[in-house]
């Protein structure tokens, strides 16, 4: 029997007033995939994160999948992926058939690097196939460098889709991650940083495509009673009851942004002193919502392993996750092409993401600094 209180690593965490938006949805009865509740969200998605238009959506998932549809991606087309990521930001692309093209991450922010970007822009080029799109994500809360990613995109006249569904509050130079490329999508899953226990948000730059994202993710029904279909249709849409939750939950994104940084420096200071252990990095023209508190372990200087640091945690009860596996090692994709230079690798071999949940107390912070600690200083 375990007798101590298990500690998540990031559990939904309600604000207060999520029951009482739900409640009124539930006394007017839009109990449904229409409602002012999802007006209400998009709007206020859009007022948060200053995106031009935003289309609630039933996943980050879905989200992304739309993305790709709006920009005519087709079977035989190549769309570039960050590797160092959640399968969720690249399975959309094969949805419709699509290759996917894996670029690594930079050791400055963990997340895509530009100039491997280029080699594989050019690469394609090269074989007479220009890459569709780029789906760049901005890993466990923290930016990619955005600007020379952009300007690549831009001087091959590639769409930018940006993958924000871990970094929703995070800013890259002042602005919200997400707000940047044609597309971004942000993800309400149960463990993100805020949750309505499921769902997503499509954001763009363009009217016209968010209209026609809701057009397909509403069944593709064009405005005759009988329901006419030119196109195939997706049942993709929030519910008014999801939207009602992230209402509330947005409502409070401020504050678990700083609950989350403030973790994160809890574990700085009482870890950093321990020779070998690193953390992921926070360049100066970011700011990270610090979704989770990743550590990596230097193997020249500690001889436990990550994986080892895991089980001790476990055995306390207390949950915690190696970093992403990158893409090009998965199974499902190992035959798509990567562009690679062993940064995702390494971190994978030597990282851990810590506790990192907006509801835990400082007593759990505790325990769980305390049982790291007594680990890695045993090592
Ligand atoms: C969670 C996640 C997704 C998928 O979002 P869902 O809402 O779970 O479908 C996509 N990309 C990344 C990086 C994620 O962390």
């Amino acid at each position: 029997m375990q007798s101590k209180k298990r500690i998540f690593l990031s559990a939904p965490h309600m604000g207060g007033t999520e029951r009482e938006f739900v409640s009124r949805a539930f006394d007017s009865n839009w109990i449904a995939p229409v409602g002012p509740d999802i007006d209400a969200f998009e709007q206020e998605i859009v007022n948060y994160t200053s995106a031009s238009y935003a289309g609630a959506v039933i996943s980050g998932t879905a989200a992304i999948h739309l993305a790709l549809m709006l920009l005519n991606i087709e079977q035989s087309d190549e769309v570039i992926c960050s590797s160092f990521t959640f399968a969720g930001s690249v399975f959309p692309v094969l949805y419709g058939g699509a290759t996917p093209v894996f670029v690594d991450s930079e050791e400055s922010s963990w997340n895509m690097d530009p100039n491997l970007l280029e080699s594989a822009i050019k690469k394609s080029i090269k074989k007479g196939k220009k890459p569709k799109a780029i789906i760049l994500v901005h890993l466990y809360g923290q930016s990619a460098d955005i600007d020379p990613i952009m300007a690549i995109a831009g001087r091959y006249e590639i769409p930018l889709i940006e993958d924000a569904a871990e970094s929703m509050g995070g800013l890259y130079k002042g602005k919200h991650t997400g707000t940047f490329g044609r597309f971004g999508i942000f993800s309400f899953n149960g463990n993100k940083i805020i949750t309505t226990s499921g769902g997503g948000v499509l954001v763009g730059k363009n009217s016209e495509d968010i209209e026609r994202a809701r057009y397909l993710a509403t069944q593709a029904r064009s405005p005759a009673v009988h329901y006419e279909h030119t196109c195939v249709g997706y049942n993709y849409r929030m519910s008014n009851i999801v939207a009602a939750i992230g209402r509330g939950q947005l409502s409070v994104l401020d504050q678990r942004v700083e609950r989350k940084r403030a973790i994160f420096e809890r574990y700085r200071s009482a870890l950093e002193e321990i020779d070998g252990v690193g953390f992921m990095p926070e360049p100066v023209w970011s700011r990270s919502n610090r979704w989770l508190t990743c550590i990596t372990l230097n193997p020249a200087k500690i001889k436990k392993t990550h994986e080892e640091l895991r089980l001790a945690l476990e055995s306390e009860n207390i949950e915690s996750r190696p970093l992403w596996k990158p893409m090009h090692l998965q199974p499902v994709f190992s035959h798509y092409p990567a562009f690679t230079n062993s940064v995702s690798e390494t971190l994978f071999q030597r990282g851990l993401c810590l506790p990192s949940g907006t509801g835990m107390s400082d007593d759990d912070l505790t325990r769980t600094i305390d049982t790291v600690r007594s680990v890695l200083k045993r090592s």
